[in-house]
């Protein structure tokens, strides 16, 4: 089944059901293979009710909705269109999100991992236009469990075991994937830590996770015309015309010039047009903290930022995600301090209780893995500017080498 179609993807033959776990939803691969049928009465009659539904009743209805019933009632045809008739804009993304958002089975917090990807994805739906391509083109978003490879699920499996090309990175240990289904991670979402050995951490206030939805928006929600604005712009920034050396045009992840030796050197987002509308609006959306892995600079990051030195998307970024993302914003991404400093005080909570009851043990944290900070890759030889074809899985960019424990920017 190729990357054009909804989920739920068929499961592979051997994949055997899952034993339920607490909190957990049905397992998204649990759909029966085969065409899709039609869906039940009480799915259209749903869908049909859903536009004039109070906003809240509307939400609960969505929330409690089987994976399989969502994705069957997102891939109604005309549903987009009917919502959109009678929802203001904000409503309209809010719906959006709850339609194309789905947690994986695994998912230790799946209601708080839930609420944080469908209130990210909302903010980065506020163009209704945007928002029914990518509901009607069957774009979808996966939450991936802390403690497991998103190779793991039907949607990624044939990522399996592969790498990906001229990275030294493989599949198994990315922890983000950019195509038609979005892979997103739980750890990101909620600031914790992945337990899938060979994984590393992103900086306190970077996401992977509007990362790799920019990506979708790139690829299935935007208009070529918008498509052509990010190749000139792009563009515009390798071959400066202000007379300032190509190596010190400010990008979203800083100059291409290694820190180290101030040699010329690509930074993250001047790779190519897809990293760099993705960490633009990253930094747009006052998620791009942390550190190049590529030059060493520090990342550049919030609205104002853009708006001083991205003349050529910023129409572009407000037309997608409003003007003021500071305040209308979700907040903070990725609190990976808050949630240790978090996580320690009910360890302390829990071994106080278990010292009174005469049972104490230690609670181990969980182990964090070593990020394996390979060599540097060599500037790129080319900058493909239409080069990464719609099929092509986008992965995030590679951790920071500080791990989980970057500095938050001022203007996140
Ligand atoms: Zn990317």
């Amino acid at each position: 089944m190729g990357e054009g179609t909804a989920l739920p993807a068929p499961p592979a033959p051997d994949a055997a059901p899952r034993a339920p776990r607490t909190e957990q939803p049905p397992a998204l691969n649990s759909a029966r293979p085969g065409p899709r049928t039609e869906p039940p009465a009480t799915l259209t009659e749903l869908a049909d009710r859903l536009p004039d539904l109070p906003a809240a009743e509307r939400t609960a209805r969505l929330a409690l909705l089987t994976p399989a019933e969502r994705e069957q009632l997102a891939a109604l045809p005309g549903l987009a269109a009917a919502l959109r008739s009678k929802l203001g804009d904000r409503e309209f993304a809010d719906t959006v999100a709850h339609l194309v958002v789905q947690v994986a089975p695994g998912v230790d917090r799946p209601v708080s991992a839930g609420h944080e990807a469908r209130t990210r994805i909302a903010a980065m739906l506020r163009d209704p236009a945007v928002a029914t391509r990518l509901l009607e083109q069957g774009a979808r978003v996966l939450v991936v469990p802390k403690d497991e490879a998103l190779t793991t699920l039907g949607p990624f499996r044939d990522l399996a075991g592969r790498d990906i090309p001229a990275t030294g990175r493989t599949w198994d240990t990315v922890r983000g994937v950019g195509r038609l289904n979005t892979g997103v991670t739980e750890e990101n979402l909620l600031g914790e830590t992945p337990g899938v050995p060979g994984a590393s951490s992103y900086a306190d206030g970077y996401s992977t996770t509007t990362h790799e939805f920019a990506h979708a928006i790139h690829r299935y929600g935007l208009s070529d015309a918008d498509r052509r604005t990010i190749t000139d712009a792009y563009r515009a920034k390798l071959h400066p015309s202000d007379g300032r050396h190509p190596a010190d045009v400010e990008w979203p992840d800083g100059p291409r010039r290694s820190a180290r030796d101030g040699q010329p050197a690509d930074n993250y987002s001047s790779t190519d047009e897809f990293e760099y509308f993705a960490q633009a609006v990253n930094a747009y959306l006052g998620t791009n903290s942390g550190t190049d892995p590529l030059t060493g600079h520090p990342r550049n990051n919030g609205p104002a930022w853009v708006r001083d030195n991205e003349p050529g998307l910023l129409p572009l970024l407000e037309r997608l995600f409003g003007t003021t993302p500071e305040q209308d914003g979700p907040g903070p991404a990725n609190p990976v301090e808050a949630t240790r400093a978090e996580n320690e005080m009910y360890e302390g909570f829990r071994a106080m209780w278990d010292r009174a009851e005469g049972v104490h043990r230690a609670q181990p944290h969980p182990p964090v893995p070593a990020p394996p900070q390979g060599r540097t890759p060599a500037v790129p030889a080319t900058h493909p500017v239409t080069g990464t074809g719609a099929e092509t899985p986008l992965p995030p960019p590679p951790a920071d080498p500080r791990g989980g424990v970057g500095r938050r920017s001022p203007k996140a």
